[in-house]
């Protein structure tokens, strides 16, 4: 294992290179992953960003190293346009919605534990709130005013990016420089206190009526956004980790500016290694709610929506997510999530029917395992690659698709390397489950699709053939097709 694990490559967003991971402890990672905003159902691009860190997550765990993932929870500070205007995101839904804050905050926490656990994503080993961290915040933004590149006007605090900019580079990650982002900003006519518009929020003085306030030195206020993940991600991992990961949309500003925040502060870029997940997309446009080009996670694992033309499982929608790279744009779309069932459903009949073998050939096989598991590994070295490693596992699928015809055959050393890799990638590192409602050899199912079959019999025989067709149909929808023979009916899941 231990040559398996010095070949791991991992793309920096800082190089814009894949590099050979090492891990600043021996044996240890510590990975931070900037967490949702909790004001809203968390929508599917964000499930994807999520789930693509719980592949890194497992995929390192079963290298061996240990982990301490830590995953925040944004209950405070995220302004409406990510920059510093406009009202606090939570505050502006408690208003709408006529809520305390802290019953958004809890509202849509739980939405989102309930998204992730239904997905199978593993639970980060720490996952701290910003409104726990306020005091934390407070001493890093004391810091950089005692560096001089903090500066307080009117009980607000912001960072002052051409002071560090001096003798920093405000842009290693983003690629953006100072001059650019100059010409490209738009004059804020006085509206705010800030010495240039491109510095940044580290603490906003509160309105009176506002409800998320404490105390600070500055004001009575709340934190800016940025300073949150820096005050966090060190405090449980130190001046320095090695993985700091989000969606690519946080690569600017907030990932450009926690590097600048922990350069003042720790001398650090925070992080080894910045990794950033692409976005998802919608019937080859970008989702969003006012177009209507928009589902939610719910409208596909149950509820339905209009862009579908039926539900699917989560572990389908997973998979379906983990066939393009996380680098990639993936773009959603009816077919795309059809082919991927089909896919998916391909690999467990596959599973089954390897857990069911009962004859194996003496000693040889048909199928090199050991170079195919190396495949498996390789693949996710490269980057956790799970399309070339989804690509691999369709390799195998095949061999025993031809072992069940009884055209090859396997060796009992073979048969238990080829089980067990093929679990340890399916189930542990891409976290896919085999048991969903729609899994055939469910008895429960089974029993209740029996009784559906023999109402609809009973249809056919009285000749009441729209009420028949109509069962049929309704089935066919939700991935059940009925196969009728002239006396009874049987089913197959698709
Ligand atoms: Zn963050």
């Amino acid at each position: 294992m231990q040559s398996v694990v010095k070949n791991l490559k991992i793309y920096n967003s800082i190089s814009g290179k894949k590099e050979i991971f090492s891990s600043v402890i021996d044996n240890h990672v510590g990975m931070y992953v900037c967490g949702p905003t909790v004001y809203s159902n968390v929508h599917l691009g964000n499930l994807r960003t999520f789930t693509s860190f719980d592949i890194i997550y497992r995929y390192l765990t079963h290298l061996g190293y240990k982990v301490r993932y830590v995953r925040n929870i944004t209950d405070v500070g995220h302004l409406e346009n990510d920059e510093d205007q406009g009202e606090d995101r939570i505050s502006k839904k408690a208003r709408l919605e006529n809520l305390e804050p802290m019953e958004v905050v809890q509202k849509y926490t739980y939405d989102f534990h309930e998204t992730v656990r239904k997905f199978n994503l593993l639970p980060p080993s720490i996952e701290p709130t910003a409104t726990g961290h306020i005091l934390d915040q407070i001493k890093l933004i004391k810091k950089i005013i005692d560096e001089g590149i903090g500066y307080e006007v009117n009980g607000s605090v912001y960072f002052d990016v051409f002071e560090y900019n001096k003798s920093n580079n405000y842009g290693i990650l983003s690629k953006r420089n100072l001059e650019d982002l100059i010409h490209n900003t738009r004059s804020l006519d006085g509206q705010s206190d800030k010495k240039n518009p491109q510095d940044f929020a580290l603490w906003k003085k509160a309105e009176p009526k506002h409800i998320m306030k404490w105390d600070s030195p500055w004001s009575e206020g709340f934190p800016g956004w940025h300073i949150e993940c820096t005050a966090m991600s060190n405090k449980y991992l130190g001046d320095i980790f090695d993985i700091h990961g989000g969606g690519i949309d946080l690569k600017f500003p907030h990932h450009e500016c926690e590097i600048a925040q922990s350069n003042v502060c720790f001398g650090t870029n925070a992080a080894n290694y910045w990794v950033h997940a692409n976005m998802l997309t919608l019937n080859g446009q970008k989702m969003s709610k006012s177009t209507e080009n928009n589902i939610l996670p719910d409208e596909i694992f149950s509820s339905g929506s209009p862009l579908l033309s039926k539900t699917f499982s989560e572990p389908t929608v997973k998979f379906f997510m983990l066939q393009a790279h996380y680098r990639s744009i993936l773009d959603l779309s009816d077919n795309a999530l059809l082919a991927s069932e089909k896919g998916f459903n391909k690999i467990i009949d596959a599973i089954n029917m390897l857990e069911n073998l009962k004859s194996y050939s003496d000693k040889t096989s048909d199928f090199d395992v050991e170079k195919w598991i190396k495949g498996c590994y390789d693949a996710m070295n490269d980057d956790f690659n799970t399309p070339i490693l989804i690509a691999n596992i369709f390799e195998a699928v095949k061999f025993i698709n031809k072992i069940k015809a009884g055209s090859a055959k396997i060796s009992e050393k073979d048969y238990k390397m080829l089980s067990e890799t093929m679990d340890s990638f399916v189930f542990d590192v891409m976290g896919l489950k085999k048991t969903n409602a729609l899994q055939k050899g469910n008895d429960k199912l089974d029993d209740v699709i029996d009784i559906i079959l023999e109402l609809r019999n009973d249809a056919r025989k009285n000749k009441d053939f729209s009420l028949s067709d109509k069962i049929r149909d309704m089935l066919n929808k939700k991935g059940i097709s009925i196969n009728d023979s002239d006396k009874n009916s049987s089913y197959t899941i698709d």
